[in-house]
């Protein structure tokens, strides 16, 4: 058996390419991993390879065999032209939107974005002279009536964070393609098997591969895959900064790749069993869940994504702030923390209305965000129906 290449695994299917792709056994020994490459220095055997900088690898901010085998992994995966790796989602966020803009541009963003992306937005772009405009994740095509001659990106996150809209993605990167607009898409909650990004119009789309990638709750990545024209910038911008993910946290997500559609289809059928439990209790108002029909944007996710993870809301009826402290405290298998994406099920209330701009949040009581993991789901679905009996005592 020799290595299989990029060209060797361009027919097969996606299952079968994460388990060959960013891997190369002759060049290790034979062993089937690519280790943990630690370093900074790269040595040139001589001074004619040194000045040329004849080498695959010439500085370690540059890339190592680690990183490059992630890297090429998840471009094929993505169907992209090219992938960099960030110390996490977030860093992965800001390199996108640095990639894509300059001082006196414009920018659109979901009122449904990652929190932590808008703070980006409304401060360090802020100062640097780039404005930016939210937009209702419901918008679809009549974003074209935001678009002004200086809007440089438009960034899309679907389904939305927390509440789940959404998005009509090729409506709107066709839109953005027209007017030479980069369309970003944070891509984290589906990944690239339930939606390939460039196929959908993502020029540039950002996965927090701390999520779901790494699958464990052990580790921060980002990754920013692109397409051909965007790229060469992508690659030039994060050059420039040098904002390198660390060696065992990349190592650490060649592991998780391999196991990637497993666990991401054993999310799907949890959490799907799950929503389908809570929205038959009456403490329960509306699932937020893309692959429900109470979920604003359910058409276009029937349209666009091939699957559903782990990852959804429900709102609840009024109850006190006591009856809800009742429920959560008390749980015995459900962590209450942020992140997502691991093995284990968590649980967090939310409440969009401290942030959105754009939209109206009013949820009739407290929301509830569910990462189901992969537990046994009747043992999941017993300590939550003990949860809700304590909070009808607490009432
Ligand atoms: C968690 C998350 C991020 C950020 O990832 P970190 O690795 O925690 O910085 C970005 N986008 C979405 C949708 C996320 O859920």
């Amino acid at each position: 058996m020799t290595d299989t290449t990029p060209q060797d695994r361009l027919h097969l299917k996606n299952r079968t390419k994460l388990v060959h792709a960013g891997r190369r056994p002759s060049e290790q020994h034979g062993f089937v991993n690519t280790p943990v490459y630690r370093g900074s220095t790269v040595l040139f055997p001589t001074l004619e390879d040194l000045s040329g900088r004849k080498a695959r690898f010439s500085y370690a901010t540059q890339g190592t065999p680690t990183t490059a085998a992630l890297e090429s992994a998840w471009t094929e995966l993505s169907g992209a032209a090219g992938t960099v790796l960030a110390p996490s989602g977030l860093a992965a966020i800001t390199l996108a939107l640095l990639t894509a803009v300059k001082s006196g541009d414009h920018i659109l963003v979901t009122d449904a974005v990652y929190r932590p992306s808008r703070i980006f937005c409304d401060t360090v772009l802020t100062r640097m002279g780039v404005e930016t405009s939210y937009y209702d994740p419901a918008i679809g095509a009549s974003i074209d009536s935001m678009i002004r001659p200086n809007t440089s990106v438009i960034f899309v996150e679907t389904p939305g964070s927390q509440s789940f809209e959404v998005q009509d993605v090729p409506a709107i990167a066709a839109l953005a393609r027209a007017k030479g607009i980069c369309t970003i898409l944070d891509n984290t909650w589906a990944t690239p098997l339930f939606f390939p990004p460039h196929a959908r119009g993502a020029d540039m789309a950002v996965e927090a591969g701390t999520k779901y990638l790494g699958g464990h709750s052990d580790l921060l990545i980002g990754l920013v895959s692109a397409n051909p024209e965007w790229f060469p910038r992508l690659r030039a911008t994060f050059d420039a900064f040098a904002m390198c993910a660390g060696p065992e946290d990349v190592f650490l997500s060649l592991r998780g790749l391999r196991t990637l559609d497993l666990r991401l289809r054993e999310a799907q059928r949890q959490a799907l069993d799950l929503a389908r439990w809570l929205a038959a209790r009456k403490e329960v108002v509306q699932v937020l869940h893309p692959a429900f029909p109470s979920c604003p944007g359910h058409s276009f996710w029937k349209r666009d994504f091939l699957g559903s993870s782990g990852l959804f809301s429900i709102l609840l009826s009024p109850c006190s702030a006591a009856a809800l402290a009742a429920m959560l405290d008390g749980l015995k298998l459900f962590g209450m923390g942020y992140s997502w994406g691991g093995f284990e099920s968590l649980v967090i209330p939310f409440d969009c209305r401290t942030y959105r701009s754009a939209t109206a949040w009013n949820p009739p009581g407290p929301a509830l965000r569910f990462s189901v993991g992969l537990e046994d789901i009747e043992d999941l679905k017993a300590d939550l129906d003990a949860g809700f009996e304590r909070m009808r005592t607490a009432a």
